[in-house]
């Protein structure tokens, strides 16, 4: 049984419809979320860029960009034909004159109309201002940006107040793709879908938590933007301040936007300051495998992050002295996302000669599958008499809930969100601005001293100076793997 419910008729425009973006994420995931009845028929999928093409042009670019970066979608050529139908073109240039009458007049009244910014963050202002100029937009409308959203609490802010000029909080969709993901949202069931967790779920039985995004890639091809940014900026600030935000929130009273937003910005505000010489820093050395980052980013002196790893602490009742260590880099050992909650040691154990240490784990992955596994301690098996090992139970439950059930990717799935109108998985104005007033004096401090990150091999875990950070205080880190 199907249980994809179809969402209202919509007209989506997306602005920087040829780019990178557009091409390897958004249009394949559309595709995905029309074979699988959720796009209605009579939707319609409006690119706008600069370039001048047609709408027969833009079909046969994105009927490429699907045969490249879909995933199932060759096999099913009559889908695609369908589904390119309900494509169009308009060229625009955000910043000039020509094509808005002409997007004015493709876009239907009673639909959804729902606008993707997926340009530059500086076309921001001009693509807002001009949809209300030529009266493109209205109060129902919406608007999905992209990240970056700012590069510090000042330029957040200033964007910010340029979308509010236009727009309601209520109309802006901010993405975050990991909050798309489906595991991510199964914390959240998990939390607070069972009697089982969170009576756990605090200083009393958690011993730390460990969040972990690691990436192969180097920064090659996109040195020069990821060079004024970094990973406090790239992924921090961000990504991993929004999973942190998930795991440590107090259960809102009910699963709505503004209560579960409102959740997670108390536990920003709540998080306490870091020393920006207490962060670690490093910067990927050249390997055999490849370039170094300051060649990759085309820097010869370049003092920017390629990796980082943190000690940071909530101060609240419930997390009170309980290390959440977060790290995250590029050219590591493996491309590997994982949250790791990780329960307190028993006290005091009844079985004779047991002496190894057994702790519960939570372990929820997110890159490459997602998955979520509790490591439990049980009898091994057989005739040995009374001895215990660690195994991990599997949470995934795909086999319990059958292929139909297989995960949409996390920007198909947020698009469909915004079409219904609903901002859960978004993060909302004051949360960015409360994330990055934490971020900015770490990264202030270290541009004010001229920090110098440390070196670290290319396909490892990082420079020795993030295993120290865990290493002093008895820990661990789990294995990249
Ligand atoms: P891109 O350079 O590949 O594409 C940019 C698009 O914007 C093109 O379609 C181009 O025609 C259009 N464009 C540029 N100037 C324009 C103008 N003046 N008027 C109208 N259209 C114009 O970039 P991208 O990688 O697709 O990224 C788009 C946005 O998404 C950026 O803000 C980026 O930071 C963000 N983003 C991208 C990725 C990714 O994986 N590519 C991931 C996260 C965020």
């Amino acid at each position: 049984v199907s249980r994809v419910i179809p969402v209202d008729t919509f007209d989506l425009v997306i602005f920087g419809g040829t780019g990178d973006l557009a091409r390897r994420k958004i249009l394949p995931g559309l595709f995905r979320r029309f074979r699988s009845g959720q796009m209605p028929a009579e939707a319609r999928i409006i690119g706008a860029a600069r370039s001048e093409m047609d709408d027969a042009g833009y079909r046969q670019m994105i009927r490429e960009a699907i045969a490249e970066f879909g995933s199932e979608e060759k096999e099913d050529a009559g889908g695609i034909d369908a589904f390119l139908e309900r494509l169009h073109y308009v060229a625009i240039d955000a910043m000039g004159e020509g094509g808005w009458k002409q997007l004015r007049d493709l876009m239907r009244d009673g639909v959804v109309r729902a606008f993707y910014f997926s340009v530059a963050p500086s076309l921001f202002g001009a693509l807002a201002e001009r949809l209300h100029e030529h009266r493109i937009a209205d109060g129902e409308s919406r608007i999905v940006v992209e990240k970056p959203f700012g590069r510090d609490l000042a330029s957040a802010k200033a964007l910010n107040a340029t979308l509010a000029e236009h727009f309601d909080e209520s109309q802006i969709y901010r993405i975050d793709h990991y909050l798309g993901k489906e595991t991510v949202q199964n914390l959240m069931a998990t939390r607070f879908g069972n009697v089982l967790f969170e009576p756990l779920w605090n200083s009393h039985y958690i011993d730390h938590i460990q969040i972990t995004v690691a990436e192969t890639v180097g920064v090659a091809g996109r040195g020069s933007y990821y060079d004024k940014s970094g990973a406090m900026r790239d992924m921090v600030q961000n990504h991993l301040m929004q999973l942190l935000c998930l795991i440590a929130m107090e259960p809102p009273s009910t699963y709505d936007a503004d209560t579960v937003r409102d959740e997670k910005l108390k536990v920003i505000r709540a998080l306490q300051p870091v020393e920006p010489h207490q962060v670690v820093r490093g910067q990927y050395d050249a390997s055999q495998d490849g370039p170094s980052y300051r060649e990759d980013a085309e820097n010869p002196r370049s003092f920017t992050e390629s990796f980082l790893a943190l000690k940071c602490h909530i101060a609240n009742w419930r997390w009170a002295k309980v290390p959440f260590y977060i790290r995250t880099g590029k050219r590591m050992k493996a491309r590997s996302s994982e949250i790791a909650v990780v329960f307190k040691d028993l006290g005091h154990s009844i079985f004779e000669g047991d002496t190894a240490r057994h702790r519960n784990i939570l372990s929820i992955q997110l890159q490459p599958n997602e998955g979520m596994d509790l490591q439990v301690t049980i009898k091994e098996p057989g005739p040995g008499g009374m001895r215990l090992v660690d195994v991990p139970l599997d949470m995934t439950f795909a086999d319990a809930l059958g292929p139909d059930q297989e995960a949409p990717d996390a920007y198909e799935r947020l698009i469909m969100d915004v079409i219904r109108g609903d901002q859960t998985l978004f993060m909302r104005g004051d949360e960015v601005e409360a994330a990055w007033a934490w971020t900015d004096p770490i990264i202030e401090g270290w541009e004010a001293r001229n920090d110098v990150p440390k070196l670290y091999e290319a396909g490892t875990a990082g420079p020795e100076d993030a295993m120290m950070l865990m290493h002093r205080d008895g820990r661990r880190w789990r294995e990249i793997k």
